[in-house]
């Protein structure tokens, strides 16, 4: 048996090594990995009774370990069903999983048919995962994802072959418990489960801290006043861009903000920010993308669009801004912005060359008096109506 005790003494302690990183991705605040944890928790817990076989009788250990591995399989398959946005059917499961803990016991205690009791445990087991997988197929978004899902069918597929051979092939069929527990079936079992565990473990773990890293990375590219870009999104998005820096920008500043603050408190300041914030997202054609870059300035990136069409996007946004109701506010005036934009020059190293020129067109609309686009360079005749624009 010595072979077999390796494995015996491996499984569990892999196991329990990703039952404690997950509790700590669970710490984390991911609650996916909550499931984890417990999965492997019981599974490690299922796999140390033979551990105990100095103290209890097998026929007491045995269905211990079947009820705890149907658990640890209830909460795979939870985490599964969670991880991909699936109904979780707790009450169809547990009650499932009740079922198994019964049948499995009955054989062990009553029946006293150990095949019987292993293929009840596996089977169940096998179900839960195989619920699980089927649910959530067509519901992954990435490589990782598949992966977990193409290993949870393996550890499937492994369980039910075994089970058939058991019950089919293997002529030792209806052996004593220790005629069993020491066979080539035993040692398989350990193994196979070994290597499929260490594969799922690294697959879910793999799922998870790319979930976690997709998470904080959105945050740390978001300002979360306004769900727009911050800064640093904005250039990662720039730089992902494979169209280049070819297009306009427009960066907007709202207009005597600091008595907006004075007079309105700082808490309705922001909700005007949000305002100009919620405009922008709403109104951004396909492609473009917008930020908010300081306090109540945004810049907004619209990729192969002209400076005419740019300043008749930023006017668009100026009267929508103005004309936004804020009697809820205590507001009788409009509160306004003012709009500054510059295209793309074959010369400019990056795009904050023309971010630049932009600011120089918002620093110019203010000093006109505010509430109005500027476009950077010399005043189109073509587009007096945007130049000269102002609150009617
Ligand atoms: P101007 O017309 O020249 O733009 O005048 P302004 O008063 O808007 O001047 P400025 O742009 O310098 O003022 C920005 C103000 O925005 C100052 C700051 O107190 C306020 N501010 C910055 N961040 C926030 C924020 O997150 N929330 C709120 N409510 N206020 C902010
Ligand atoms: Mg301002
Ligand atoms: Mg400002």
């Amino acid at each position: 048996m010595g072979s077999t005790d390796n494995f015996a003494f491996l499984l569990p302690a892999i196991m329990l090594v990703f039952g404690c990183t997950f509790l700590l991705l669970r710490r984390q605040g991911l609650r996916e990995a909550g499931y984890w944890a417990a999965a492997y928790f019981l599974g490690v817990a299922a796999f140390s009774m033979p551990l105990l076989s100095g103290l209890f009788s097998p026929s007491i250990l045995s269905p211990v370990a079947d009820a705890l591995f149907v658990s640890a399989f209830y909460f795979y398959s939870g985490a599964l069903l969670f991880r991909f946005g699936r109904p979780g059917l707790v009450g169809g499961r547990l009650a499932f999983c009740g079922l198994s803990i019964v049948a499995t016991s009955y054989s062990a205690l009553v029946a006293e048919n150990l095949p019987a009791e292993l293929v009840i445990n596996d089977l169940s087991c096998a179900a839960l995962l195989t619920f699980a997988v089927a649910m959530s197929a067509t519901h992954t978004r990435h490589v990782t994802d598949r992966l977990l899902l193409i290993i949870a069918a393996l550890i499937v597929l492994d369980t039910v072959g075994r089970n058939v051979m058991l019950v089919f092939v293997v002529p030792s069929y209806g052996v004593s418990a220790e005629g069993f527990l020491s066979s080539n079936y035993d040692f398989m079992m350990q193994a196979s489960a070994s290597i499929l565990s260490l594969l799922f473990g690294l697959a879910a773990l793999g799922a998870a801290a790319l979930d976690m890293i997709t998470r904080y990375r959105d945050v740390a590219d978001h300002d979360p006043l306004t769900g727009l870009l911050n800064r640093r999104g904005f250039d990662r998005t720039v730089a992902g861009r494979a169209g280049g820096a070819m297009g306009s920008v427009i960066i907007c500043d709202i207009d005597a903000f600091k008595r907006v603050n004075d007079t309105l408190g700082h808490a309705a300041g922001d909700l005007v920010i949000r305002g100009l914030a919620g405009l922008l997202a709403a109104q951004l054609p396909k492609g473009a993308f917008a930020a908010r870059f300081g306090g109540e300035e945004f810049v907004a990136f619209l990729p192969d669009i002209t400076l005419a069409q740019a300043g008749a996007f930023a006017n668009t946004i100026r009267l929508a801004f103005a004309a936004i109701d804020r009697s809820a506010l205590g507001v009788d005036q409009a509160i306004t912005a003012s709009f500054g934009a510059a295209e793309h020059r074959p010369s400019d190293r990056s795009l904050h060359e023309q971010i630049g020129r932009a600011d120089i067109a918002l620093y110019a609309a203010k000093q006109a008096g505010r509430n109005r686009v500027m476009l950077e360079g010399e005043p189109p005749r073509d587009m007096p109506a945007i130049r000269i624009a102002s609150v009617a």
